[in-house]
């Protein structure tokens, strides 16, 4: 067993000044002045450190996307050390553009490697495109029969690569996903990719407006790649639907009217959109493709998980969203939004993710998954399969 001795709790509410005692990859006790004989429990003292819920990130490319720019613009697949580095403990992959030399089978096998190498990691079916590659023939029986599919994405809209699917193969598309998602017990989430396109969020409020699916059973994402997109996301919240933010960025989208996610979520914040409806994904390893007004490749980069934590700390020290609520965009709420039980949150019963801060400049000081000490004051302190020492 693990004790976490003395330190300052954010569940992600703040949650005052206790002990944590982690055993059997689970959150088993949290309150102050615990007593545990010394032979049973290692002990972390923790009375200069903050602990919070590990970091879900809801949208990474876990076996590497891209490819837009060729075959040498494949991007990479997520390295063990860039999660754990990045104080990411649950990840859920994706394909992308590329359903065809990346495969849904593929995209099993890193999220079954992640696990066994100590992280938490589901994906979703589909791709880009719909109709939606699956495993087993259909959406709704990928979600039934396989215990790490979550839901469907990311599906791309309003964007020069996407199906340019109609309304009626899109509602298609979800129905499945929502009926997966009750009968399999999880969230059947449809995510949206958001491209550039003037449609923006127009097809997404259609299908909320038109059918009888739920807001929640979608999550549109990159909603701050552009100000006209993040306004109509912005109005899309305020009506009740989750909004997902992407960290990855270069400096020249910025320059270009990508709204940094830290100043997005105090804007949504400002708003009066519910905190409980924002979330943050990295995009990691994701491909950052620059094009031109003609849709021609510029230049192609990797998006970086670690963004993740980047962003929510910006928003804390740069633009004052107090921490506990910034927290919740990459804990609480997308594990949540994902129906992933004992993520998000520290309490009794929790999976035992847990990140250890230093309040003097929020960085990430320890790591902890499934009760196992992946990074120490600051060292990785364990490796992947074929990470060097
Ligand atoms: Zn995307």
């Amino acid at each position: 067993m693990l004790l976490i001795q003395n330190v300052e709790v954010l569940a992600p509410e703040p949650s005052g000044r206790c002990d944590l005692l982690l055993g059997g990859g689970r959150i088993l006790r949290m309150e102050a002045g615990l007593r545990v004989p010394r032979r049973l429990a290692r002990a972390i003292d923790g009375r200069n450190l903050v602990a919070v819920p590990g970091f879900v990130d809801g949208h990474v490319h876990l076996m590497g996307g891209g490819g837009e720019g060729g075959f040498a613009t494949r991007t990479p697949e997520l390295p063990f050390r860039s999660a754990v580095e990045g104080g990411v403990t649950t990840l859920v992959g994706c394909l992308g553009t590329d359903a065809v030399t990346r495969s849904l089978a593929g995209l099993l096998a890193k999220v079954r490697g992640l696990e066994e190498e100590g992280l938490s990691a589901y994906m979703f079916t589909g791709s880009y495109a719909v109709p939606a590659p699956t495993l087993t023939g259909s959406v709704e029986s990928d979600l039934l029969l396989i215990d790490k599919v979550v839901g469907v994405g990311e599906v791309a809209l309003s964007d020069h690569r996407s199906s340019q699917p109609s309304f009626e193969a899109l509602a298609a598309l979800a129905g499945e996903a929502r009926r997966g998602g009750l009968l399999s017990g999880k969230a059947g989430l449809v995510n949206l990719h958001l491209g550039d396109g003037t449609r923006g969020l127009a097809l997404l409020r259609a299908l909320v407006e038109g059918t009888e699916l739920p807001r929640r059973q979608f999550l549109p994402t990159h909603v701050n790649r552009n100000a006209t997109l993040f306004e109509e996301a912005t109005a899309y919240a305020l009506g009740g639907g989750p909004v997902d933010l992407t960290t990855s960025t270069l400096p020249r989208f910025l320059e270009e009217g990508e709204v940094k996610s830290s100043q997005g979520l105090k804007r949504l914040l400002d708003a009066g959109v519910d905190p409980g409806l924002i979330t943050f994904s990295s995009d990691g390893q994701g491909s950052l493709p620059d094009f031109d007004g003609a849709g021609r490749l510029r230049r192609i980069a990797i998006g970086q998980v670690s963004s993740l934590w980047s962003e929510v700390r910006d928003a804390v020290q740069q633009e004052g969203v107090p921490l506990g609520t910034a927290l919740r965009v990459i804990t609480e709420n997308p594990a949540r939004l994902l129906k992933l039980p004992g993520k998000g949150r520290l309490e009794p019963g929790a999976d035992a993710d847990v990140v250890l801060l230093d309040p003097k400049d929020l960085s990430v000081h320890t790591v902890i998954a499934r009760g196992r000490v992946l990074m120490q004051a600051r060292r990785v302190v364990a490796r992947g399969v074929f990470e060097a020492p």
